[in-house]
């Protein structure tokens, strides 16, 4: 097992019959219209669920949804949807909890009984959990004996289910659930043994969430591909035409040297050589493909020379990781560069991992999902983990350095 979860203990060594067990995972579910419009989180989570209930655990979950900010939110982030689709899956009742710290949900969490399961409501609706607050840990590690942490997603942040419920929790019952020993297991083969030619492609809206990884990566990947919008920065750099898309211009510098630093190690660095434009954001409707940007339009997707190119380095490709899309794919006319890519993994047998969220959501808008060697849960976490990052909620789990209670 990875150093990163060494010493800490799997949900298989702890005895979970009659235990108040709180399980955290990302449930964290696309909704459109209070309909959830992807299951994968939910199916990946299942495994874990299932086996708790078969030891006969009293089981609370808890995830969080989205980033709620306005008082709206609390209806269109509202874990309903979730609970609802849970009790489905798992045909049994599953009760959502609003408020854990008001008198009723006190009473039922205290008389929880085997087999019963509760999901606690969006656990960001509380200040605490980002800023990993004693409060909210407080009121629920009383009612707690066992801790999990199965959300993989959610394990690169230092929030208050993810590290202080960990801690509140004695090391000998703190253990890690399936879908992190999967997650895990893949993305150490990735950067344990990796092979060659390992690309690695990089899309989506932000360049500072993924420049670093590029450094990161550079000792193992032999080739960058750069989608999305990612690709105009790098681009502007470059001193190419880039019109009205998006760049973030106090990362320029950085993309600059960190092109020079590639080429100095011999790594391939592929950016667009054509794009599919258009005068809006909000309105796609007349988009055509150009190999210059006029000032005017923005790019919105990769063009048809550009997925050629693309396709034709993913061919021979042995391993790749795949983290964000290469345009707005969620519009018909901006997805065929996404969705190209997406072929090409599925057609190439190699080694092929996509990193969370929109990939994930791609990937499977694609129809080539189940192609997919593996498709993470986490674009933030296995990005991180990739990069050689210690994931706060990985090293919750293990015992203190010098304990007695282990
Ligand atoms: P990220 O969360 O960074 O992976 O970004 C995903 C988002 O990037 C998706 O919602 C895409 O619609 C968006 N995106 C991809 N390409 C572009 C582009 N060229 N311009 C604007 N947004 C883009």
């Amino acid at each position: 097992m990875s150093v990163q979860l060494k010493n800490a203990k799997f949900i298989e060594d702890l005895e979970l019959k009659d235990k108040r067990v709180f399980l955290r995972l990302d449930l964290n579910l696309p909704l459109k219209d209070g309909v959830i419009t992807d299951k994968t989180r939910l199916n990946a989570a299942l495994p874990t669920i299932k086996y708790c209930l078969e030891k006969g655990a009293k089981l609370v979950l808890a995830s969080h949804l989205g980033r709620p900010k306005t008082p709206e939110h609390r209806k269109t982030l509202s874990l309903e949807p979730v609970a609802k689709a849970l009790g489905e899956e798992l045909n049994i009742e599953v009760i959502l909890i609003e408020e854990p710290n008001s008198e009723a949900p006190k009473a039922l969490l205290r008389s929880l009984k085997e087999n019963q399961v509760v999901l606690l409501e969006n656990l960001r609706f509380h200040e605490d959990e980002t800023k990993n607050g004693e409060g909210l840990v407080n009121s629920i590690s009383q009612y707690v004996d066992v801790y999990i942490n199965d959300a993989f997603g959610a394990s690169h942040r230092a929030h208050a289910s993810i590290v202080g419920m960990a801690q509140a929790t004695n090391a000998k019952n703190r253990a890690f659930g399936f879908l992190i020993k999967n997650e895990i297991e893949v993305l150490e083969k990735m950067s344990q043994a990796p092979l060659h030619p390992y690309v690695a492609i990089l899309g989506g809206a932000k360049v500072s969430d993924k420049i670093g990884v590029i450094e990161k990566l550079v000792d193992h990947v032999d080739t960058f591909i750069i989608g999305g919008a990612m690709a105009y920065t790098f681009l502007a750099a470059q001193n190419q035409p880039v019109g009205k898309s998006l760049v973030e211009t106090d990362k320029m510098n950085f993309a600059r040297k960190l092109m020079d630093r590639l080429e100095v190690r011999n790594k391939k660095l592929l950016l667009p050589v054509d794009h599919i434009v258009s005068k809006s954001f909000a309105d796609t409707s007349q988009v055509e493909e150009v190999a210059r940007i006029p000032n005017e339009m923005m790019a919105l997707d990769i063009g048809s020379q550009t997925i050629a190119s693309y396709a034709s380095e993913l061919k021979s490709a042995k391993m790749c990781f795949w983290n964000g899309p290469m345009g707005v794919f969620e519009k018909e006319n901006c997805s065929k560069g996404t969705f190209a890519i997406a072929r090409a993994l599925a057609e190439n047998g190699g080694f092929n991992i996509v990193g969370g969220g929109d990939s994930a959501s791609a990937a499977v808008a694609s129809g080539f999902a189940d192609k997919m060697t593996h498709i993470s849960t986490g674009g933030g976490a296995s990005l991180e983990y990739l990069q050689g990052m210690r994931l706060p909620g990985l090293e919750a789990l293990k015992p203190p350095m010098s304990s007695e209670d282990v």
